[in-house]
């Protein structure tokens, strides 16, 4: 590499930053966007902001149907970008969920699947960083959830790797890491993928005074407005029948929403450093979320254990040169389908392995290969396992065999268990669960090179039905 390494691009900057600030902040836009490029016939984006909003439902967005102001900055994104209706996460917590985003593979294949700490991402798999790095790419990612750090295997790839595992929001200093990093790309005009993880809207919900006046006004519940926020700390509690009053709910979900609020503000400003630096016009911004989260739709709080849509519906935007304006369904579109799409976005090869598939015929507004979703929680001593299209899902809980079925079309808040009305069709959805059970190999960890032929079959059978990409199983060959 003739590229200096991030960090040492960085320490210069630092040595710079307050003439280069004060240029960048005073008014300076836009002389130092690198040289006008030659018109091209088909925009493409140059760099990729990636920002993840913990815990964020997708219904918590006034772009997806909430009537509260949570998002005016998300929603004007939406508005001059594609917003994916139905995009959805493989598991209702951060570490297996982020993961499956960043590689392209299901928990089973990319090994974080507890809270083992031994679970982390093996050095095996191929990340989107490492991917974009070895496509001239500077790579850098700022987060403050514990679970995606340094020690958890999330640095790979990553140039400069920011991390903060405090369990504690602090936009200011995301900001900060921000200013840095595009400070220093800024100088070397070189391509960027900064990857932007932010805790919140997670609880504990203590969103600002504004924000929660301006969601919930001057209701407050009953043991005063911060304790309801706390008694997700209390959770066990909750968990264990003593139930909240539907006016103590009401408040809970409002301070979430104001804690929405919040994290919708952080994007903006996040945002506004990117077209400060000169690069918001060259941008690829893509936002989501590593999962949802529950206000007792199915007798819990929090998120983790259940694997309904509350839990795994997230939000899915993109904005960026060559993306027009348009609301967009994918029949599916899932965390694995993100990095390949980011990189049919870029016109950059798509690697070996990956389980996803593109989602730009979605967002350009054509027909979409229909896809299926395979979801999964081991969180705490929990086994449950879930496959869904568009209109079935199946969920298993595999301590006890339970199999339920939701009708997604008749009933979208799972409220009634159909198997025993359709019998056929549980048999079918437990046949393919099986099928990617067997499937499915853990990546980098010594597993025989290739395939059977009985697993090639496996594998395209699974093919066939929509639930993963390619035959071969995941390598990092490049
Ligand atoms: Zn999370």
């Amino acid at each position: 590499m003739h590229r200096p390494p991030f960090a040492v691009s960085l320490a210069r900057h630092a040595a710079l930053a307050s003439a280069l600030l004060a240029a960048a902040l005073g008014g300076c836009r836009g002389e130092d966007e690198g040289a006008p490029e030659a018109p091209v016939a088909k925009p493409r984006p140059r760099h990729v902001v990636w920002i993840v909003l913990d815990t964020l439902r997708a219904d918590a967005l006034g772009c997806y149907g909430n009537a509260r102001a949570t998002s005016p900055v998300l929603d004007a994104l939406a508005a001059r970008g594609v917003l994916v209706e139905d995009a959805f996460a493989h598991a209702p917590w951060t570490r297996p969920s982020a993961a499956s985003m960043l590689c392209s593979l299901h928990p089973p294949e990319h090994g974080i699947r507890s809270e083992d700490p031994r679970d982390v991402l093996p050095e095996a798999v191929l990340t989107l960083a490492e991917h974009l790095r070895a496509h001239a790419f500077r790579t850098a990612a700022i987060s403050e959830n514990p679970h995606v750090q340094q020690a958890t295997g999330f640095a790979q790839g990553f140039e400069l790797f920011l991390g903060k595992p405090l369990w504690q929001s602090e936009p200011a200093w995301m900001l900060e890491q921000a200013r840095a990093v595009l400070g220093a790309v800024r100088e070397s005009k070189e391509p960027l993928f900064l990857y932007v993880h932010a805790l919140d809207p997670h609880d504990p919900y203590q969103p600002s005074e504004e924000d929660r006046r301006a969601i919930l006004g001057s209701q407050r519940s009953s043991d005063g407005d911060v304790d309801a926020g706390r008694a997700l700390r209390r959770t066990e509690r909750l968990l264990a029948g003593e139930a909240l009053s539907s006016e103590d709910l009401q408040v809970l979900r409002g301070l979430y929403e104001a804690e929405v609020r919040g994290a919708d503000r952080f994007v903006g400003e996040l945002l506004s450093l990117v077209r400060e630096h000169g690069l918001i016009d060259d941008a690829l911004v893509l936002v989501t979320s590593d999962h949802g989260e529950e206000f007792l739709e199915h007798g819990m709080l929090r998120h983790g254990d259940q694997l309904h849509d509350e839990s795994l519906r997230v939000p899915l935007l993109f904005a960026g040169p060559g993306l027009a304006p348009r609301r967009a369904r994918a029949a599916l579109a899932r965390h694995v389908d993100l990095a390949p799409t980011v990189l049919e976005l870029l016109d950059l090869p798509q690697p070996e392995g990956w389980r996803g598939r593109s989602l730009a015929p979605a967002l350009r507004g054509d027909a979409q290969k229909p896809a299926a979703l395979y979801a999964e929680t081991r969180w705490r001593e929990l086994g449950r396992a879930a496959i869904r299209d568009a209109r079935w899902k199946l969920v298993e809980d595999e301590r006890t065999g339970t199999r339920s079925l939701f009708d997604l079309e008749s009933d979208a808040s799972e409220t009634r268990d159909t198997s025993a009305a359709h019998v056929q069709r549980i048999d079918e959805l437990a046949r393919d669960l099986d099928l990617l059970r067997r499937a499915f190999r853990a990546v980098g960890q010594g597993e025989p090179k290739g395939l059977s032929d009985y697993d090639r079959a496996t594998w395209e059978a699974l093919q066939k039905l929509g639930y993963t990409g390619a035959p071969e199983p995941p390598s990092k060959q490049r």
